[in-house]
């Protein structure tokens, strides 16, 4: 009847707005290509989108930290140790599931068919070193300024890549008695996004030391109040901002993906092998977040995951729409609490985590898009090699930073490590940035999933903490 209908789009608005935001980026985005936009007219009219980006950036520090710390303040140690364990223990196991689907796929479709050519021109990036890299996740997690933290790009061993373009020069004025070609060499330096960084803000880092802290106050009965009281306060407040940033994401969204459309490459390269290597990647994705993640959700829950992804929908279509698993992480919050009802201790403990180092779409990419790579290069990669491919990517998901391509960065320390030439991350390049989209979404899944079913695993500690505190406890 019409009064259903009206109920129904009144308590679905959310949802509706959304999916019609990235129906509408789409429509328009591809309507608006054949007028070629000069790179500032496509500035100008992404312009909504870049402020979305910029607002839920804005509230990315603060809810970090303020919701660690108060999560970490309500449990007990032995209540938070249990839960960390449940949330490292899914943490790894998704992501290897993760990376074994990525290999499986593309071991069994096999885009790459052992030639470059039709790929273009190449660039060269410098190799970095496993040991450093490494060692600079570790630096980060203990950031010596904790303003710095906040603010600053940190300096680490690899913060700048040195980025040599090959230039054909191919006049045949010059060249004119020999007929050969000139080739010259142009190096630049870039500074790229590196490894536990969002924008200048140290994530790992903050949030180590979140964690201790919470930990701390927590344990510091009624000295600790004050801070208790007040952590808890800002976390509220910032909630609340939340809140009213989601009204605009629709339209955010809408300009972030219609810019993106009018603004992308031609597709006539889609065809060959880096056209194979993107069906590839969404195989892959999608197996993990369609089948994977839902079917280990229902086996430990007993609960309909389709329905909890459905609560989702707008975190999914905000990382779509931002490619930044840290950026979506406001509005991972709001969907997690408000639509499934997941109890705020443990959605404040687990997914400023979640969001900082679990990466399963990262982690399946990058270890697909090595293989890939070998097998353009036509070179076998043998068992032990795979299994170092796995592990460095999964070290490189956890190193990668939730900004838009942070996994791309990370894959040197894949591809060095099996000997695997560098260089040819520029190959897969040009579809990154969609294909980033993808794995993002994928990430922010398998953090919201991870909070489901810690919480469900957790429900005996969460309830007797309940009774000790004397709050009203849900009848199970
Ligand atoms: N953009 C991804 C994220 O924010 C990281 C990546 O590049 O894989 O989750």
């Amino acid at each position: 009847s019409k009064e259903d209908v009206q109920a129904f789009l009144k308590k679905n608005a959310f949802v509706l707005f959304t999916v019609g935001a990235v129906i509408v980026g789409i429509v328009l985005g591809f309507a608006l290509r054949p007028y070629k936009m000069t790179f500032r007219e496509v500035k100008y009219f992404s312009f909504p989108g870049e402020l979305l980006m910029r607002m839920l950036q804005m509230l990315v520090l603060p809810l970090l930290i303020s919701s660690l710390i108060t999560g970490m303040a309500a449990l007990d140690s032995k209540a938070s140790g249990k839960m960390g364990m449940r949330a490292v223990i899914y943490y790894m196991t998704t992501t290897f599931i993760a990376v074994f689907i990525g290999i499986l796929v593309v071991l069994v479709i096999h885009p790459g068919k052992g030639s470059k050519e039709e790929f273009g021109k190449q660039q060269t990036i410098e190799q970095v070193s496993p040991a450093d890299a490494f060692l600079d996740l570790i630096r980060n997690m203990f950031p010596p300024n904790l303003v710095q933290a906040c603010t600053q790009q940190f300096k680490t061993k690899y913060g700048k890549r040195v980025v040599h373009v090959t230039v054909t020069v191919n006049d045949t004025f010059f060249n004119s008695t020999n007929g050969t070609q000139e080739v010259m060499e142009i190096t630049r330096e870039e500074r790229i996004p590196v490894p536990g960084q969002v924008n200048g803000v140290n994530a790992l880092g903050l949030v180590v030391f979140s964690m201790c802290f919470g930990l701390i106050i927590g344990n510091m009965k009624e000295q600790g109040q004050l801070l208790r009281d007040f952590f808890d306060s800002l976390n509220e407040a910032i909630m609340r901002l939340v809140a009213i940033i989601m009204w605009y994401a629709p339209i955010g969204i809408l300009f972030l993906i219609a810019g993106k459309i009018v603004e992308m490459d031609d597709l006539t390269q889609m065809g060959g092998q880096l056209g194979m290597y993107t069906i590839t990647v969404i195989i892959g994705l999608s197996i993990h977040a369609f089948v994977i993640l839902p079917t280990l959700y229902f086996a430990i829950t007993r609960q309909n995951p389709f329905v909890f992804i459905a609560g989702l929908l707008q975190a999914l279509v905000t990382a779509l729409g931002t490619s930044s698993s840290s950026a979506t992480l406001p509005v991972t919050f709001k969907c997690l609490e408000e639509n499934n009802k997941i109890d705020k201790r443990i959605t404040r403990f687990i997914l400023p985590v979640g969001a900082t180092i679990n990466m399963d779409g990262t982690a399946l990419y990058e270890a697909l898009a090595a293989i890939f790579i070998a097998q353009v290069n036509n070179m076998e990669m043998n068992f032990g090699q795979i299994i170092t491919i796995s592990i460095t990517a999964t070290a490189a998901s956890i190193g990668a930073a939730g900004i838009p391509q942070a996994g791309l960065v990370t894959m040197v320390i894949v591809l060095t490590s099996v000997g695997l030439p560098t260089d040819d991350i520029t190959l897969i390049i040009a579809v990154d940035w969609f294909l980033d989209r993808l794995r993002t979404t994928t990430n922010v899944l398998g953090d919201s999933i991870g909070a489901g079913i810690v919480e469900f695993l957790s429900r005996h500690e969460l309830r007797s903490k309940d009774v000790e505190m004397g709050n009203s406890v849900l009848e199970e």
